[in-house]
C-alpha cells in the first residue's frame, strides 16, 4: 500500500486542476474520504480475515465495482455535497479508483482485486516504482519509512501536484 496521506493527493490534485467552484469543499472532503476508504479493509487483519480473501486487504474494496458503488452514493448525496450529480459521481469515483491504481504501483504486497467479482485474480502493474509502506505504523519512523516517503514524494506527490498546477495556470 501507499501511505494514507498519499492517497489523498489525487482528489486534492484534481480539485486544484478543476475550474474554480466546480469542486465544493464538501465534495473535496468526500473525495478525500473515498480515496482512503478502500483501506478500511485493513480491519480484516484484526478480525482474522486472510489477506488473500475477497474480504481481505486489497480485496473487493479495491475493485472498480466498489468505486462505482461509492460514486453512486456520492451522486445520490449530491445536494449535501453542494454539487451536481454527475460531477459528484465522476469526482468521487475517480478518487476512489485512484486508490487501487496507486496500490498497483507499489513494490510489495499482493495485487488488488480490481476486477472483482468478475475476475478474482489480484493484479499489479508491471511497473512498480513506489516502495510499499509498512503496515505497522511504528515502522514509518524508521529508515524504511523514510525511503517509502521519498519514493511517494517523487513518484506521486511531485508529478500529480505539478500537473495540477500546470493545468490550473494554463487555464488563466
Ligand atoms: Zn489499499
Amino acid at each position: 500500500m501507499t501511505t494514507l496521506m498519499t492517497h489523498a493527493v489525487i482528489p486534492i490534485a484534481i480539485a486544484l486542476a478543476a475550474p474554480q467552484g466546480l469542486i465544493s469543499s464538501r465534495l473535496l472532503g468526500a473525495g478525500v474520504l473515498a480515496s482512503l476508504l478502500p483501506d478500511a479493509d485493513m480491519m480484516g487483519f484484526y478480525w482474522g480475515i486472510p489477506y488473500s480473501s475477497e474480504l481481505g486487504h486489497r480485496g473487493f474494496t479495491h475493485s472498480i465495482l466498489f468505486a462505482v458503488a461509492i460514486a453512486c452514493c456520492a451522486a445520490a448525496a449530491c445536494n449535501s455535497l453542494r454539487s451536481r450529480a454527475y460531477i459528484a459521481f465522476l469526482f468521487v469515483g475517480m478518487s476512489c479508483i485512484s486508490h487501487p491504481l496507486l496500490d498497483m504501483l507499489t513494490s510489495g504486497g499482493k495485487g488488488v482485486a480490481l476486477f472483482w467479482p468478475f475476475e478474482k485474480t489480484r493484479v499489479l502493474s508491471s511497473f512498480r516504482p513506489v516502495s510499499a509502506a509498512p503496515m505497522n505504523v511504528a515502522r514509518f519512523f524508521t529508515d524504511h519509512g523514510w525511503q517509502v516517503f521519498k519514493s511517494e514524494l517523487f513518484w506521486i506527490w511531485l508529478p500529480f501536484f505539478s500537473l495540477a498546477l500546470i493545468v490550473r495556470f494554463a487555464r488563466r
